[in-house]
């Protein structure tokens, strides 16, 4: 199933005063801590920090897995190994960090793949550039959860002529092919037409992970 994020009009040029991350479970709806998430962190104001959250919200099926397999701890902040990084999910702790700071140059560009850098760099503002790491990083977890033979077949597909990445991280390998294909699948309708055989793809592994 594919559905749309809420429109959300932030200025393009809003920034936030770097802080560092506080625990704030009660921002996190609709994440609930110790179910689909040991903790959540944020160094963003409240406002902003639901409003990346508010792409969860219409997305059940996602949550429903989160509840089955559940992330570490899931933070909105500057703790990324370089500043450049967009966001990082780590294997072993399922812990997942997404950048709230992350320059203003890194996004509001055109969803044109053959030049964009990431998916994320598509949203027109900090929150949806950060809905789409997010579900970037989200894309990792869920890779990690299903057998080893799923991602051999990513690798085979992300060889194949068939391919056309959406973006020049999802021509890096594999993984980034599979996280950057499903964050264009949740955020940008066109991806059938983009990338037909990545959206048959992702729709074939969702079927997978979606089962209980
Ligand atoms: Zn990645």
């Amino acid at each position: 199933m594919r559905t749309r994020h809420g429109d959300i009009s932030h200025g393009d040029t809003i920034r936030f005063p770097k802080m560092e991350p506080a625990p704030r479970p009660e921002w996190a709806s609709p994440i609930e801590i110790g179910v689909h998430a040991r903790s959540f962190f944020s160094a963003l104001p409240e406002q902003p920090t639901r409003e990346v959250l508010q792409a969860l919200h219409s997305d059940p099926e996602l949550l429903a897995f989160l509840k089955r397999h559940a992330i570490g701890r899931l933070e909105f902040s500057g703790q990324v190994p370089k500043a450049n990084w967009l966001g990082t999910y780590a294997a072993d702790s399922r812990d997942l960090v997404v950048n709230s700071f992350r320059s203003a140059e890194t996004y509001g560009r055109e969803f044109y793949p053959p030049e964009l850098p990431s998916v994320s760099a598509a949203g027109r503002n900090l929150v949806q550039a950060m809905q789409r790491s997010l579900y970037h990083e989200i894309g990792h977890h869920i890779l990690e959860r299903l057998p080893a033979q799923v991602l051999d077949q990513v690798a085979a597909q992300c060889r194949s002529r068939q391919a056309s990445p959406v973006s020049i991280r999802a021509r890096k390998n594999p993984l980034e092919y599979f996280s950057e294909t499903f964050a264009a699948y949740r955020f940008e309708d066109s991806l059938a037409d983009k990338d037909p055989a990545g959206y048959y793809m992702i729709e074939a592994i969702l079927r997978l992970a979606w089962k209980k």
